[in-house]
């Protein structure tokens, strides 16, 4: 499915003639000039189809999180695609007025990687499930952070797969009785967030919607961070999933890590604590590389430039 944005009422046809693709590398600007288009609001990013999840869905969270750090970001509709895959939160690219691709399932990386590359000044989102990521598209997640584009990765990750019905997905627990393991899973679980700091992700962060402030915060960094970025959203599916991950559970075990000191820039620090997946529900900013390296974005221009000489 392809979506196209709200026309953003400013006279901008595209991108590169609009006030925002002169901010520099990322092309992030922190509001909309005085003399420009209003700076956009968090209902400029929602859609008016209504979303289809089950009521109580953490997805709901999550998207009005979503909406709320673009509108801090600034950037408007029309400069912002978002990328999914399959799965109930992979749904997410309809409720919002940006560009939008809902591929097929696993592959929402390599096509988010396509359309930054083709039209860098865009800022990509990609969204997907914790089924979607990794399994099927688990292979995609290792060779996007190495070749680090600058891309935020959002993944709802429920432990389950919910569009299908609850069987097991590659962050259920060990012992999970679920339509597909039903006398307990035998496996031990993917780990999202030591997967992607053992790949060397430069920015590395967990959330969930019972802390909606801490996710639009946590949301709106990881789009600010030059290079790639990825948030792993315990977000509750309260059909199919485990009592012991509901919104209500959640808000008595997490744990915010700026409350117990920790330093983001230490990343085998946060791999250390990383390594509570699963137990402890740490939320915050695990890692973020104080020194981000140059993206592949950049590296693209740097040689498009140096041809052109
Ligand atoms: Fe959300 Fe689960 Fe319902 Fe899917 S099945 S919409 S993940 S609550
Ligand atoms: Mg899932």
């Amino acid at each position: 499915m392809i979506s196209e944005p709200i026309d953003p009422g400013c006279g901008a046809a595209a991108a590169s003639t609009c006030h925002v693709a002169a901010q520099g590398e990322r092309g992030l600007a922190p509001t909309a000039p005085a003399s420009g288009p209003a700076a956009p609001t968090a209902k400029d990013f929602k859609s008016t189809l209504k979303p289809i999840w089950c009521p109580g869905c953490g997805d709901y969270g999550v998207v009005t999180a979503i909406y709320r750090a673009l509108a801090n970001i600034g950037r408007l509709p029309h400069e912002v695609a978002f990328i999914s895959g399959i799965g109930c939160s992979s749904r997410i690219p309809g409720y919002t007025t940006a560009y939008g691709f809902n591929t097929v399932h696993g592959r929402a990386l390599p096509v988010a990687q396509g359309i930054k590359m083709a039209n860098p000044d865009l800022l990509v989102l990609v969204a997907g499930g914790d089924g979607d990521g990794f399994s099927i598209g688990g292979g995609h997640v290792p060779h996007a952070i190495r070749r680090n584009l600058d891309l935020t990765y959002i993944v709802m990750d429920n432990q389950i797969y919910g569009l299908t019905k609850g069987q097991l997905s590659p962050t259920t627990k060990r012992g999970a009785k679920t339509p597909s393991s039903s006398y307990g899973s035998m496996e031990d679980p993917v780990n999202p967030l030591l997967y992607c700091l053992a790949y060397g992700a430069g920015f590395v962060a967990q959330g969930v919607p019972a802390d909606l402030d801490g996710l639009t915060k946590m949301i709106e960094e990881a789009i600010r961070y030059r290079g790639f970025s990825f948030v792993n959203i315990q977000s509750p599916c309260v059909t199919f999933g485990d009592a012991d991950n509901q919104v209500k559970v959640q808000k008595t075990r997490m744990k915010a890590l700026a409350s117990l000191g920790h330093d983001s820039t230490n990343r085998l620090r946060a791999m250390d604590l990383a390594q509570a997946y699963g137990e402890e529900l740490y939320t915050g900013v695990f890692y973020r590389n104080p020194n981000p390296p140059q993206t592949y974005d950049a590296q693209i221009r740097e040689r498009q430039g140096a041809l052109k000489v």
